[in-house]
């Protein structure tokens, strides 16, 4: 698909390393499947891959850490 950011780029499926951030923590999950634009890097998660790393970062938060660093797993 075209890319909303740049409206120049293509996006192609990938790999991303996505964070969040809550409050204090910071969530790094890394190999997230996605959409990723080959102009400025943009991704794009589709609905079912979003939930998955948003559960993931709850589940990371959970352990008050800082910072956590979780690999996406489906
Ligand atoms: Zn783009």
């Amino acid at each position: 698909m075209k890319c909303t950011i740049c409206k120049t780029g293509e996006t192609s499926p990938g790999r991303v390393t996505v964070t969040l951030q809550r409050g204090e923590s910071i969530v790094v999950v890394k190999d997230v499947p996605a959409e990723v634009c080959d102009d400025c890097g943009e991704y794009y998660l589709n609905d079912a891959v979003a939930d998955r790393v948003y559960a993931l970062a709850d589940e990371a938060l959970e352990r008050h850490h800082e910072v956590e660093i979780v690999r996406y797993a489906a």
